[in-house]
């Protein structure tokens, strides 16, 4: 096996990241499915828009459902979403407070963790 360190030194293989990935899509679909799924029925009869969704149509769309989640919702949706962008810029896993691995046993119990387990309890102490 090649060992590809050189560009994520600290971070995920490729493998680890596309499975954290797939289970952070899954996670996104569970918290707005559900609003999907609310919103549709609220909506039924008489509008547009909400079927044949295009590209824009779908940002309105999006807009809506935000609108309809909860606050913890929205955290949450918002917690995927910059695990999801740290796997785009190759950070995944990474601690945002001192650059050390996570470690994947935290991830695998919080997939959407930023800091590693030491960081995460100084900032709960409020030591950060
Ligand atoms: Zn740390």
């Amino acid at each position: 096996m090649v060992k590809g360190q050189s560009d994520q030194k600290k971070g995920l293989d490729k493998r680890t990241r596309e499975r954290f990935k797939k289970l952070l899509l899954k996670e996104r679909e569970e918290i707005i499915g559900d609003v999907k799924q609310i919103y549709e029925s609220s909506q039924e009869v008489g509008q547009d828009g909400i079927q044949d969704i295009g590209d824009e149509a779908a940002n309105v769309y999006n807009k809506q459902i935000l609108l309809t989640l909860n606050e913890n919702e929205r955290m949450r949706l918002k917690e995927v979403d910059e695990a999801l962008d740290r796997i785009k810029a190759g950070m995944y896993g990474v601690c945002e407070e001192c650059g050390e691995p996570i470690g994947l046993k935290r991830l695998e119990v919080k997939p959407v963790a930023k800091y590693c387990v030491p960081c995460k309890t100084k900032l709960e102490k409020g030591e950060l």
